[in-house]
């Protein structure tokens, strides 16, 4: 039996077609391409459900970072802190609005950036803001890392681009006082139809600021701006499936704790239980022994028509743009290239889920 990695027929089913479709329509006869009603629309319930005052479109989940750098003033001989485990993007948008990345080293468990580490790596440098990121959709810990960066005065910007469902400390990610970013890109679990982002804080003037520089400086702030808008279409497709995403979300769930339940007795290392409730699942990882094993478990998959993706192959530190920046990354490179995302998705069955538990129990005997 295959089983895909992701699903975007079943996501984007008859109902929602002929819905979405009706829109779009609309939007053409009323030639309201850009930041139209349902931007305003979608913007105050999704502020509302992840419990920040401000949420702005933006254009993508990168912009979304970077612009909340500068929301920070955050700039040329800054130093942030990115942990040595995330998608490109995180470190990207730190060296293109001209700041430095310094890597903290994270958690050996769920990959997420490491308090200690922080410490460690604020005594060598003057480190002016972090991003620690719901790598996976698993929660960074949050409060542990703002009880060593307020006293230090340290702003954090929590990278949720993967985290639409996480909690974070009993929390819907958004309701804390940092910025917090999301991106919509197609493959995470709330998703446009091509390229959008989010931006969402509680402070007022961080917002008028955001609002001020994705639309070239048109704005109350006085910033020099750039075009990080979001078109209306992406806005009418995230305002559809809002309505869609705690089902998808609570099938994620069910899908982790299955998978779990699945594994527990093989030889691979699984994430413990009490993430169930608190990850959005957006990916389910699972940790082999070496790359090696990792590589074989892979290739036996594939075979087998079932999907997965090695997030992440190199830490941040061993990327060939990244190399040379300075901080922590020994627990980084240890997981990195040793961790499978096995499929995941809305729409898998408990049969997918054997079928996969079955094949790796195959692989490892
Ligand atoms: C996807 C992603 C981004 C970037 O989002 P884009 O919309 O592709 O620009 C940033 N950080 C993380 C952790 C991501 O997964």
């Amino acid at each position: 039996m295959a089983v895909s990695f992701y699903n975007f027929t079943d996501l984007h089913h008859k109902s929602f077609r002929d819905d979405i479709k009706a829109r779009l329509s609309k939007i053409i006869d009323d030639g309201s391409f850009v930041e139209g009603e349902f931007n305003g629309k979608f913007e105050k319930e999704f502020g509302v459900k992840q419990g920040a005052k401000h949420c702005l479109l933006v254009a993508n989940g990168t912009d979304a970072l970077e612009i909340a750098l500068q929301a920070h003033n955050i700039g040329p001989g800054h130093k942030v802190g990115v942990p040595g485990i995330t998608f490109y993007a995180t470190a990207e948008a730190v060296l293109n609005i001209g700041a430095e990345p310094v890597f903290i080293d994270v958690d050996p468990v769920s990959a997420c950036m490491c308090p200690e580490s922080l410490k460690r790596v604020m005594k060598e440098h003057k480190i002016d803001a972090i991003m620690p990121v719901h790598i996976y959709g698993l929660p960074a810990p949050i409060k542990a890392l703002e009880a060593v960066c307020d006293p230090a005065g340290i702003p954090i910007i929590e990278d949720a681009a993967q985290a639409q469902g996480t909690m974070v400390d009993g929390k819907p990610v958004g309701s804390t006082k940092n910025i917090v970013t999301f991106s919509f890109y197609p493959t995470k679990n709330l998703s446009a139809f091509g390229d959008a982002g989010a931006i969402l804080c509680q402070d007022d003037e961080q917002a008028s600021i955001v609002k001020t520089i994705r639309n070239h400086g048109r704005g109350d702030a006085n910033r020099l701006g750039r075009n990080s808008r979001c078109d209306h279409m992406q806005a009418a497709v995230l305002d559809l499936k809002l309505k869609e995403i705690d089902g998808y979300n609570q099938s994620r769930k069910k899908i982790a704790a299955m998978y779990n339940e699945e594994l527990k007795d093989l030889a691979v290392e699984i994430m413990p239980a009490h993430f169930v409730e608190s990850s959005s699942w957006h990916l389910y990882p699972i940790k082999l022994a070496n790359v090696e094993q990792r590589i074989g478990l892979q290739d036996h998959l594939k075979s087998k028509s079932i999907g997965t993706t090695p997030f992440y192959e190199r830490a941040m530190s061993q990327e060939k743009a990244l190399g040379g920046y300075k901080g922590e990354d020994k627990v980084a490179k240890d997981l990195a290239g040793r961790m499978l995302c096995l499929p995941m998705n809305p729409f898998l069955t408990k049969d997918h889920i054997k079928e996969v538990a079955k094949e790796i129990a195959n692989f490892l005997n």
